[in-house]
C-alpha cells in the first residue's frame, strides 16, 4: 500500500537534488509538499528529532513567523541535541547533516513543532 509517506519521501528526494544542484530556478509550482495532514503545502525542513508529540528543542537560523507564507525553502529548524553537534562543527557538513538527517515537512506541521517546542500561543 502506497502510504502518504513515499510521496513526502519522493518529494524530500526532490528537494534534496535541488539543494546539493544548488539550483534556484525551481517553479513554484514544483516547490510544495503533500501533507498528510494539511494538505498540499509550502515545504520546511527540521531534524529527524523533531516531532509533534514531545519537546525537543527548536532551533532555527532566523525567527520564523506563523503569520508569513515561506515558499522558499526558507523555513528550516532542529533539536537541541543537533545543535549540540552543529556548535561542536561548527557549520552543516556531512557529519551534522547525516546526525540531523533532515526531513522534509510541511509549514504548518513545523509551526506546529515551534509551538509544542517554544510553547507560544498562535492566535
Ligand atoms: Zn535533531
Ligand atoms: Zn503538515
Amino acid at each position: 500500500m502506497e502510504s502518504c509517506n513515499d510521496k513526502v519521501r519522493a518529494a524530500l528526494s526532490a528537494t534534496f537534488d535541488k539543494v546539493y544542484l544548488n539550483t534556484e530556478s525551481m517553479s513554484e509550482e514544483n516547490n510544495r509538499v503533500e501533507c498528510c495532514t494539511h494538505g498540499n503545502r509550502y515545504p520546511a525542513y527540521v531534524c529527524h528529532h523533531l516531532n509533534l508529540q514531545k519537546p525537543v528543542g527548536f532551533y532555527e537560523p532566523f525567527a520564523s513567523d506563523p503569520s508569513v507564507v515561506y515558499s522558499n525553502d526558507e523555513l528550516s529548524a532542529w533539536c537541541d541535541a543537533c545543535d549540540e553537534v552543529l556548535m561542536r562543527i561548527g557549520k552543516w557538513n556531512e557529519e551534522s547533516e547525516s546526525f540531523a538527517k533532515i526531513k522534509l515537512v510541511c509549514d504548518a506541521c513545523f509551526f506546529d513543532m515551534k509551538e509544542l517546542n517554544l510553547g507560544y500561543q498562535a492566535g
